[in-house]
């Protein structure tokens, strides 16, 4: 950053093979938080080929998994030691508040706590029983390999932890490329790895850091027969190309795409049984949509509300979203901050274009900011379509901004209906106080996460991941960490015969 080199190739800081920089935009004026090296696809293709060795070589591997797990606790530490520093980052790069950033380096630090445990408790040896007291039959699990791994921009360091945590501990080696317009927290995050590294002697290569444009470095990260595993964060068009590259190789693809994601709220939530509650089904269908200016892949941004109750529910959210204060993310009075980028908005504000020429009713937002302050950063008000319809355009696709839909029905089977209307299945809440109900719903909803009386929360110790083109495969929890293993079968015969099947 700033002069200093930002690729970690082999165990060294260098820049990029041309010379290349790129700069770092702070979305919340607009100015350029740092300038950082700009991999070329031969800098890419150099850092798998040092992942590829330092796997090759074997030390890595057969480090004992009681050290390997002592690792990641210790990157758990000096994450906690180094947080205000990082969260800075986070904020300066992406524009989130710096509160949101305090937790997601929280939250970074749960994954490698968790991973710690997970790996130091993980019996990595099942014994099974063939009928032959003289074979001893086991499976074991193996690290994959040489992985690659693929962030995009809204949680940079948070995506990036849920492949570097369990990669690290399965004993694989990779190269990780963060979204070319998010990589602050990462490169300084890579930099904390060394010093872990230099305590732990892990070897030159385990860890390789290139970051630029996916466009350019793609196809040398995704393409190359050195690779074993790709997990990939990001859009559903790029985890398609992505997909479709890592054929040639049959290499294993894990991608986490997008969401368009239902928050379905019964008119019981006025009741007073478990779990229900006006105020609270209120307040988190505005978070759920609104927190992070609806950067968020799980965001809530399709509410579906029984009829009964709309007219009054959707005034109660819509008024409070016209109260939610936008403003640098280092201002502790922002409550929520600017789109990643000029790009980003415009992309926004074409959906909202869209949604007033397909007939949705614009009951609030659908502009910038007038404050003059906000006037250098791609801030956008908190926007809601009324009166909205499954064959809506903004309906159906991920706007990834600060967009809800309303939605109404009469019947809870129009209800679920409605809430698995989407290619995507990433995330869904619903709202009642009938438990009875709240379990058949949840239940119907074909989501990866399904939150009953509450939104958007998750759990390191929890898997995460999609139904439908919201993506394949899961991160965290225990399949987070299968992810990246190979299960291999060794038969042993310890008393061996002749087959005697071929008789000369
Ligand atoms: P994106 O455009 O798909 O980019 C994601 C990452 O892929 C970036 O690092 C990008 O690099 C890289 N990339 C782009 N083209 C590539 C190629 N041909 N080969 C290899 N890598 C390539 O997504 P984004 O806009 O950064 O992120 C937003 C999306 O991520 C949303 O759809 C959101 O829902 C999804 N997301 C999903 C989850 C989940 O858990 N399911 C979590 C967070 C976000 P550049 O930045 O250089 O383009």
């Amino acid at each position: 950053m700033d002069g200093e080199p930002d690729l970690y190739i082999a165990g060294t800081w260098r820049h990029a093979s041309d010379g290349g920089t790129r700069d770092i935009i702070n979305p919340a004026d607009g100015s350029v938080a740092a300038v950082v090296d700009e991999a070329t696809p031969g800098d890419a293709r150099e850092a798998v080929a040092a992942a590829r060795a330092s796997f090759d070589d074997g030390a890595w591997r057969a480090t004992p998994i009681a050290e390997r797990a002592a690792l990641l606790d210790r990157i758990a530490d000096l994450l906690q030691r180094d947080k205000e520093e990082l969260a800075t980052l986070e904020t300066r790069d992406t524009g989130k508040t710096l509160a949101e950033s305090r937790i997601d380096i929280d939250d970074v630090t749960s994954v490698f706590r968790y991973y710690a445990k997970l790996v130091g408790a993980d019996g990595d040896c099942r014994v099974v029983d063939v009928g032959d007291p003289a074979v001893i039959s086991r499976v074991i699990r193996e690290p994959i390999g040489v992985c690659v791994l693929i962030a995009p921009w809204n949680y940079p360091l948070l995506q990036m932890s849920w492949k570097i945590a369990p990669a690290l501990g399965a004993g694989c080696t990779m190269v990780a490329k963060p979204s070319e317009v998010t990589p602050l927290s990462t490169i300084a995050f890579v930099h904390l790895l060394e010093e872990a590294f230099q305590e732990f002697a892990v070897p030159a290569g385990v860890v390789n850091l290139v970051q630029g444009s996916g466009a350019v470095l793609g196809e040398a990260l995704t393409a190359s027969a050195d690779v074993d595993f790709i997990s990939f964060t990001g859009g559903l068009a790029t985890g398609q190309t992505i997909s479709k590259t890592a054929a040639d190789n049959v290499t294993k693809v894990a991608v986490e795409l997008g969401g368009k994601n239902p928050h379905i709220v019964f008119a019981d939530v006025r009741g007073t049984g478990d779990g229900g509650g006006w105020d609270a089904a209120g307040d988190r269908g505005l978070t759920g949509v609104f927190l992070r200016s609806g950067q968020v892949c799980s965001a809530g941004t399709r509410l579906i509300v029984e009829e009964s109750i709309a007219d009054e529910f959707v005034a109660a959210v819509a008024a409070r979203a016209a109260k939610i204060t936008m403003g640098d993310g280092m201002n502790p009075a922002s409550e929520t901050g600017p789109l990643v980028s000029e790009q980003h908005r415009a992309k926004v504000e074409a959906y909202v274009e869209l949604g007033i020429s397909e007939g949705a009713t614009l009951i609030t937002g659908g502009a910038r900011p007038t404050d003059p302050a906000l006037a250098k950063g791609s801030f956008y008000l908190p926007t809601i379509f009324d009166r909205c319809d499954r064959s809506m355009r903004i309906v159906q696709e991920e706007t990834f901004g600060p967009i809800l839909t309303v939605e109404r029905f009469t019947t809870e089977a129009e209800a679920i209906a409605l809430g698995n209307d989407t290619e995507y299945g990433l995330a869904a809440g619903v709202r009642t106080s009938d438990m009875a109900r709240g379990e058949r719903v949840v239940r119907a909803l074909r989501h990866g996460t399904v939150w009953l009386n509450d939104f958007g929360y998750y759990t390191a110790s929890a898997e995460w991941g999609g139904f439908g083109k919201s993506g394949n495969g899961r991160e965290l929890g225990p399949t987070g960490l299968a992810e990246y293993q190979e299960m291999k079968h060794i038969w042993h015969n310890t008393a061996p015969t002749a087959a005697g099947w071929f008789k000369n």
